[in-house]
Formats: structure tokens, C-alpha cells, sequence
């Protein structure tokens, strides 16, 4: 075995190497481009090698790229928290910044269960989320999370918090008609908390749109109407995991503008820089912080890197980037000419079951039989297949899981909001041409 240093995700795997990149394109040292369907993990919302970023970096950097959270704080972390606050849905938020995701979904699970205990209610601890989730890779984060295969072998080390139903139309988890089902997959929430008493949970935490543990599954109207009534009369707060839809992913700067929801909490990585350097964000609201602020005035959290003013820098570029650059509406815009353009292909692809999402964070499910909705086995790896067939043609696709328990397959497609609608078209070739090549080999 060649001697290697660098632990990849999968062991012993060829990973091209890659050299620059630019716009919607990332080019490895062979000359490669590659098509970033998929903008990385949805991270670089705004396409590589933008200048006004690169700029904003060396300009923080030449004042200061680092200060202690404990001793100092500056004027981009600052300012972020305030820009931030005038962005969010209701405004008035405070920000909590982190390094990734995971720590965002984890810090806003710590500020729930510190919430309640300043209040004097420390059984109020357990965090309510739903069967298709992801909200991170910590174990924190993987408590709270439905996603099986990214849970299965830590298990023993997780909290046992409930899960409640997802709201998947495309296969009713309650397997009943979406078309008059009295919205009872938000009913579960209340199930669960009565079977679980409210006085033991903390908060419930669900992402907008579902990602990697459904394939940008978007919810009916009057979900999270039901979903915030619920958490409301229980006192359970709601933590909206953003990670994947905020900051103009799905047409809107946050996910759950769409349906008109304030958060007590809600939880920022990946599209708030862009990639660009690590940085996400914990936000809660007033009333949130309140206890703490007149209580032990500590949020038990933090990171080193916690508010590092060069992420913070690059953060405000990003944000002003979106707002001169009008990539929200961008974002809405093409993702209106990519799903025309998804579903429009999936007439000639007979495994494609389901096109679905909102704005550039667009999701397709296979299944063996349409009629049915059968999944494929797991056996066919059909997902993996087609990422790799992408990936050789030079496309960048996500991965995801479909059905309730992740037995199904299902790809994310979210490049950044600058590609052009030739690009797109070109994107919606290539995958076409995949797919007819994985077609064959799981269906001959
Ligand atoms: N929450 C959601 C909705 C995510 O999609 C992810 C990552 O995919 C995370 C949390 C975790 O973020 P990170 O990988 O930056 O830790």
C-alpha cells in the first residue's frame, strides 16, 4: 500500500487534486473542469474566485485576522451580528459565530437547554427533531439527527431524543393522502410531546427544506403554521436549522421566509461565507438570550476560532456580494429555469420518481417503479453510481438520502446563483447523460 498521510473520506480513493477555481467551474491539476452542480456540500453559493471576496480577505488580514472571544471582540464580528439581526425573519437576534454547521445546530441545542435551566426548568432538556434530518456531524449534532447511516455506529454515545414524523408528501410517512391528511405529520409533533411531557423538552429543531436526509423535500403549505402553534403552547422553543437554506439558497435570504416563521433559534454555516473561510452562526432571539443575559450572563459555548474577524470580514463581502449582485432574486429566478428544465429531462428518464425544492436548492428522487414509488434496492448503490458517473463527465452532484429511513436514493442539485442559464443547460445535459447510463446498469 503507497504510504498517504491525508485521511479522505473514503480511504485508498483517487482524488483529483484541484488547482483554481472560477465562477461555477473548479479545474484540477490535470486541466479537468468541472461543472460545480452542487456548489461542494451547497457552500459556495456565490461561485470561486470572486475578487470582491478575495479583497475584503487581504484587507482583514492585514489588520488582524484573529482575536481571543474571551478578551477582545471587532468590528466585523460586530457588524455581522447586527447585519444579521436586520436580515432575519422578525429581526432582533442575537449572534453566536462558530466554525461549522454542526457547531451552529449544537450551540443553538446548548442555548435551548441553558435557556430553560436559568428559568429554573432544567428537566426541560431533550431536543424533538424528525425521521428525515440532518443537522451535523458532532454528537451533539447526531442526537438530533434521523439521518441512519451517519448515526448507525455512534449510537451507544448518542442522546436518545425522539423523532417525530417528517413531512415528505412524496411518500407519506403517515401513508396517508397529502391531499387530505389534516397536516398529520405536524400533528405527530404533538403526539410525541404528550407521550414525551413537555416539561422534559427543551426544543424542536427541523431544517426547512430537508437536505441530505431527503433530497430538498419541501414542506405543504401550513406545516410550520401548525409546527410554531405546537412548540408555542407546549413552550418548546423552535430552532430552525439553516444551514443548507439560508442566505439566499431557495430564493429568499433565509428558508423559512417562505412561510412567513420567526424562529426562536436558528442555526447558519456553509452559504454564509461561501466557502470562502469556516464560519457559521447560532442566532437566537431576545427573548431567548433574556434569562441568560439576567441569569448567569455566560452562554456556555464557544470555539477558539469563535468570531474570528477575518471570517467575519468575508462573511459582510459575502452578504454584500449577494445584495449588489441581486443573487436572491438570482437564486429564484434560476431556480424556477432549472426545475422547468429537471422536469422537463425526467420525461425521458423513467427512474426519475420525484423533481422538487425552491429556488437553486432543487432535488430529485429515483425510484424502480414510478407507479409504485418502489425504491431500488440498496444492493443497485444507484445513488453513488450516479454521482460517480456525474463526476466522471466532469458535473458535481450531491448526494442524498430518499425515503423515510434513507432507503431510497436521491440527489441535490444547487450550483451557486451566478450560473448562467447556458450553464445550466449544459449542467441539465450532462446529468441527463448519466442518468441514461445508470439507467442502464441498475435496470439491464
Ligand atoms: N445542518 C444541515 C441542514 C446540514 O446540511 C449540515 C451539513 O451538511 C449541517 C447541519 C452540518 O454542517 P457542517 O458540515 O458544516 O458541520
Amino acid at each position: 500500500m503507497k504510504r498517504e498521510h491525508l485521511i479522505k473520506p473514503l480511504l485508498n480513493h483517487h482524488y483529483p487534486k484541484i488547482s483554481f477555481g472560477k465562477g461555477v467551474f473548479l479545474y484540477d491539476d490535470q486541466g479537468k473542469a468541472y461543472l460545480d452542480a452542487s456548489s461542494g456540500a451547497v457552500t459556495a453559493g456565490i461561485g470561486h474566485g470572486v475578487q470582491e471576496i478575495i479583497d475584503a480577505m487581504q484587507e482583514q488580514a492585514s489588520k488582524v485576522s484573529f482575536v481571543y472571544r474571551s478578551q477582545f471582540t471587532s468590528e466585523p464580528a460586530e457588524e455581522l451580528a447586527k447585519r444579521l439581526s436586520d436580515l432575519a425573519p422578525g429581526n432582533d437576534y442575537w449572534s453566536f459565530f462558530v466554525n461549522s454547521g454542526s457547531e451552529a445546530t449544537e450551540t443553538a441545542m446548548k442555548i435551548a437547554i441553558q435557556h430553560w435551566q436559568e428559568k429554573g426548568r432544567p428537566s426541560k432538556y431533550k431536543v424533538l427533531s424528525r425521521r428525515m434530518s440532518y443537522h451535523g456531524i458532532t454528537l451533539g449534532a447526531l442526537s438530533m439527527s434521523g439521518h441512519f447511516t451517519r448515526r448507525r455506529r455512534f449510537v451507544p454515545l448518542l442522546e436518545d431524543f425522539p423523532l417525530v414524523a417528517p413531512p415528505y408528501c412524496y411518500r407519506c410517512p403517515m401513508k396517508l393522502d397529502p391531499t387530505a391528511c389534516g397536516q398529520s405529520c405536524a400533528n405527530d409533533l404533538e403526539t410525541v410531546i404528550k407521550r414525551i411531557g413537555s416539561e422534559h423538552i427543551a426544543a424542536f429543531i427541523a431544517e426547512p427544506i430537508i437536505g441530505a436526509a431527503g433530497g430538498a423535500v419541501v414542506p405543504p403549505d401550513g406545516y410550520y403554521e401548525r409546527i410554531m402553534e405546537i412548540c408555542k403552547r407546549h413552550e418548546i422553543l423552535f430552532i430552525a436549522d439553516e444551514v443548507m437554506t439560508g442566505i439566499a439558497r431557495t430564493g429568499t435570504m433565509f428558508g423559512m421566509e417562505h412561510w412567513g416563521v420567526q424562529p426562536d433559534i436558528i442555526a447558519l454555516g456553509k452559504g454564509l461565507s461561501a466557502g470562502y473561510t469556516p464560519m457559521a452562526a447560532t442566532l437566537a432571539k431576545d427573548h431567548v438570550l433574556e434569562p441568560i443575559l439576567n441569569g448567569s450572563k455566560l452562554v456556555m459555548s464557544g470555539h477558539t476560532y469563535s468570531a474570528n474577524p477575518l471570517s467575519a470580514a468575508v462573511a459582510l463581502a459575502v452578504l454584500d456580494y449577494i445584495e449588489d449582485q441581486q443573487l436572491v432574486k438570482a437564486a429564484e429566478d434560476k431556480g424556477h429555469y432549472l426545475r422547468a428544465a429537471l422536469t422537463k429531462m425526467s420525461e425521458g428518464h423513467e427512474i426519475i420518481g420525484d423533481v422538487r425544492g425552491k429556488g437553486l436548492l432543487a432535488g430529485l428522487e429515483f425510484v424502480a417503479d414510478r407507479q409504485t414509488k418502489e425504491p431500488f434496492p440498496a444492493s443497485k448503490s444507484l445513488t453513488t453510481k450516479l454521482v460517480e458517473r456525474a463526476f466522471s463527465k466532469g458535473l458535481l452532484i450531491y448526494p442524498a438520502a430518499g425515503g423515510v429511513d434513507g432507503e431510497g436514493d436521491a440527489i441535490i442539485i444547487a450550483p451557486p446563483f451566478t450560473i448562467s442559464t447556458e450553464e445550466i443547460d449544459l449542467l441539465v445535459e450532462r446529468l441527463s447523460e448519466a442518468i441514461t447510463e445508470v439507467s442502464q446498469e441498475v435496470l439491464g
